[in-house]
């Protein structure tokens, strides 16, 4: 649409880490309890109150900033970024500005092109989270401190995407790795995994950057792409009419799809950053790297590739089983016992997911576990039964976590490999169907499906369909 201007886009993402404790003291930080119940001195910044790092905190952030290909950081400071608001008790937050824990790191995102981009990432830091304000009450408006001091990473890309999807890959590569990880819910609605895009665009072929606007308030990825795509427009309808893009916080209201300003560059605070003196810098020896980095998991990326090399899978089937790390453990333990990739593909993608999906649950719910699967998936390939019923007996197995053999058994669901009863089914439909059976002889081929499934239905689903067809020529060369 405006071909004249290149879109450059810069994120800035917000890590909830799943510690069970704050960062800088020992309160829990479960979501959704009584308001200001998991506070103490520390985190409500009362004074003399002293910070204790959270060592966990640091491992994760060592072990996110790895697997983002980021060098870690000796020596690293926090530092107290001040500014005045109700939800920050202390008058500062404190992150790291100066000296990060990772830095240089970067992400591969695939193109639309189908090719691989290289997403910088400038920079990794720990920091505090606020606390959480509800205005607009009978009451007028509350402070709940809960949410104060949770530990956060904060993720800053170099401005390298080029379009709201480039944007979307990047952020879901990273949401899938946080959450390999498992150092973040990646809950986007909850806030656990909070994005703020930087948009602006320039004449193609202009070198410098152009003036840009931070979007602020995106919790899904449909909005961070609805509000990037709003924003290019709004910028290039400014140009395009002689005006001037000015930098400038935009909130975006999912319910119109739009953007206000929130402030503008000269009411940017000035945080007067400056080394927090009850925080001694922060160090990482080479040994705690190396031992963070042996503990790492196969990366998404990694598996994807993967199972398209090794186990034949198509992409599409690699992207979908390799995107979460609890559903490549199932299918993979699948494989381990039944091999055959692209059937176990076919059935954790098609049956498994959807059926979790149905019931609204996660893998962590399946009740058909890989052994139960693979004891149906053996059943199939040894022509017990047919794939027909094989889906209802799943079903079955889901639905009473018994064994194949067991529901086979039970519900005698064995399938028909006797000539005999075959035939036997077969002559009375023929007997049933003479005129049908006359024009199929007489050349109407189109009609070997009518018998086919005349023969399935009479069998309830038993009969070997290669057998019936080989039958059928066998009644028509008679
Ligand atoms: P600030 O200090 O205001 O947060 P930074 O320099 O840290 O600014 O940049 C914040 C984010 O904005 C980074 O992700 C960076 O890549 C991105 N960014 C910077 N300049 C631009 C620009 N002109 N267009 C798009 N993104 C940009
Ligand atoms: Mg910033
Ligand atoms: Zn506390």
């Amino acid at each position: 649409m405006h071909s004249r201007y290149e879109v450059v886009i810069g994120l800035e993402v917000h890590v909830q880490l799943t510690t069970k404790t704050k960062i800088f003291c020992g309160c829990s930080k479960d979501f959704g309890q009584e308001p200001n119940s998991q506070t103490c001195p520390v985190c409500l910044g009362l004074p003399g109150a002293l910070p204790v790092l959270n060592k966990q905190v640091v491992e994760y952030a060592i072990k996110t900033g790895l697997a983002t290909n980021h060098q870690i950081a000796p020596h690293s400071i926090f530092a107290r970024k001040n500014y005045f608001y109700p939800d920050l008790p202390k008058g500062y937050q404190i992150s790291q500005f100066e000296l990060p824990i990772c830095e240089h790191g970067w992400l591969n995102i695939e193109t639309e092109a189908g090719g691989k981009k290289r997403i910088g990432i400038t920079r990794i830091h720990m920091e505090e989270d606020a606390g959480k304000l509800t205005h607009g009450g009978a009451s007028g408006s509350l402070v709940d401190l809960n949410r104060a001091c949770t530990p956060l990473l904060e993720v800053v890309s170099e401005p390298d995407m080029r379009s709201a999807d480039e944007a979307i890959a990047y952020l879901k590569q990273l949401h899938q790795i946080v959450m390999y990880l498992g150092v973040c819910d990646g809950n986007l609605e909850e806030g656990s995994f909070r994005c703020d895009a930087n948009v602006s665009i320039r004449p193609k072929g202009q070198k410098e950057l152009g003036t840009r606007a931070e979007l602020k308030n995106l919790n899904s990825f449909r909005f961070i792409k609805q509000a990037i795509e709003y924003e290019v427009e709004r910028q290039a309808d400014l140009l395009d009419e002689g005006g001037k893009v000015v930098q400038e916080t935009r909130l975006f209201d999912a319910d119109t799809g739009m953007s206000r300003s929130m402030r503008s560059k000269e009411e940017a605070h000035d945080y007067r950053y400056f080394p927090d003196p009850d925080l001694v810098p922060l160090v990482v020896d080479e040994a705690w790297i190396e031992r963070v980095r042996a503990e790492l998991p196969e990366l998404p990326e990694v598996k994807r590739q993967r199972y398209v090399e090794q186990l034949g899978l198509p992409e599409y089937d690699a992207g979908v089983l390799a995107a979460e790390r609890a559903v490549a453990e199932y299918f993979e333990a699948l494989v381990a016992l039944h091999g055959q990739p692209k059937i176990c593909s076919n059935w954790v993608m098609g049956e498994v997911l959807r059926a979790l999906k149905e019931s609204d649950g996660t893998i962590a719910d399946c009740p058909l576990s890989p052994e139960l699967l693979a004891g149906l998936l053996g059943r199939i390939a040894d022509n017990t039964i047919s794939n027909k019923i094989a889906k209802t007996v799943f079903e079955e197995i889901w639905r009473s976590g018994k064994s194949a053999d067991q529901v086979i058994e039970e519900q005698g669901l064995k399938q028909v490999t006797d000539t005999g009863a075959i035939e036997a089914i077969l002559d009375e439909i023929i007997a049933a169907n003479l005129d049908q059976f006359a024009e199929l002889k007489g050349g109407k081929d189109k009609l070997t499906g009518f018998f086919v499934g005349q023969v399935m239905k009479l069998s309830k689903g038993k009969a070997n369909p290669g057998m019936v067809n080989q039958l059928i020529q066998k009644k028509i060369s008679e």
